[in-house]
């Protein structure tokens, strides 16, 4: 496996940045997470456009396109055989010890290639045991939850709290009280047939593999809601499932203790992953269709 930063390919173990990079001291910068299957890259374009939008949203300019940075993804996967999934990163660069983003000259493009550890397998069939936290997801008024940004404290602590709760993930809430998302997934509800997810503006990150969901759902003639919920309407679910490139399509047993549905992956759960899995071997993103 290979890491490429700022042109060139090292070994895991030689894989350096300085300690002045501001990615490091304040969490300044963006990154992406991104599925390999079968040798091939996907949505690489939405996922290079994400990165792209994270960094202009917080005032990183890129030295480089958005094709040049697809290409350097395509050649680490191409540099690493056996490499499952890749971690771009885009830090504000090496700077001083101050905020200040104007001492950081470059920024500095990193992609890391490496294997996936996944929920185990039977996760797929009796379902995640969710617990909503008390952290809650970005208020608007702070840094965007769009904003795919390197600092995940707030995700980490909600994680931290599903742990001590004995839970897989965590759900948080918005500061209306309604849901958003997991800490590293969104969330879907199955009633009466339809489907029901969190709208944009609840404050989530505009998952890549939330959007397939959706897709496919409309596809399939299946209702799609993406409007506000909260907890009583998860409670009140007939399915629920997780969303994410790591995660894929996850089914939830529990929220809080209280068995969604019949407590196990419900039909209309298997029936999106049955096609999800079917888009990822569709053929991948090509370069020349990214902005050059
Ligand atoms: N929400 C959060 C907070 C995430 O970090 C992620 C990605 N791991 C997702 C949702 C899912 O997004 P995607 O489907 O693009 O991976």
């Amino acid at each position: 496996m290979k890491v490429y930063i700022d042109g060139k390919f090292y070994d895991k173990k030689d894989a350096k940045i300085s300690v002045y990079d501001h990615g490091l001291l304040y969490g300044d910068g963006v990154f992406e997470g991104i599925r390999v299957y079968h040798g091939k890259v996907f949505k690489l374009k939405a996922h290079v456009e994400r990165l792209f939008d994270s960094a202009k949203a917080i005032g990183i300019k890129v030295p480089v396109s958005q094709r040049v940075v697809a290409q350097a993804i395509l050649d680490t996967v191409k540099n690493s055989p056996g490499c499952e999934y890749l971690r771009p990163i885009i830090t504000r660069g090496e700077g001083g010890l101050g905020l200040d983003p104007r001492k950081c000259e470059k920024p500095c493009i990193i992609v890391i290639a490496d294997t996936i550890s996944l929920y185990p397998k039977e996760c797929y069939e009796i379902g995640l045991n969710v617990a909503t936290v008390g952290t809650m997801r970005n208020h608007p008024a702070a840094t965007n939850a769009r904003v795919k940004s390197l600092n995940y404290l707030n995700n980490v602590m909600a994680r931290m709290e599903a742990t001590l709760s004995n839970c897989q993930e965590a759900l948080m809430l918005n500061h209306k009280g309604d849901i958003s998302e997991c800490s590293g997934d969104n969330i879907f509800l199955i009633k009466r047939g339809e489907l029901f997810t969190p709208s944009i503006d609840a404050g989530i990150l505009d998952g890549i593999t939330r959007g397939c969901v959706i897709a496919l759902a409309r596809k399939h003639n299946i209702n799609v809601h993406q409007c506000a919920l909260s907890r009583f309407d998860v409670y009140v679910a007939d399915e629920c499932f997780l969303t994410g490139t790591a995660a894929e399509i996850v089914p939830v047993a529990t929220v809080d203790g209280r068995a969604i549905g019949t407590g196990k992956a419900g039909p209309i759960t298997k029936k999106l992953l049955g096609f999800f899995k079917e888009l990822i071997n569709e053929p991948e993103d090509k370069v020349e269709t990214i902005e050059g």
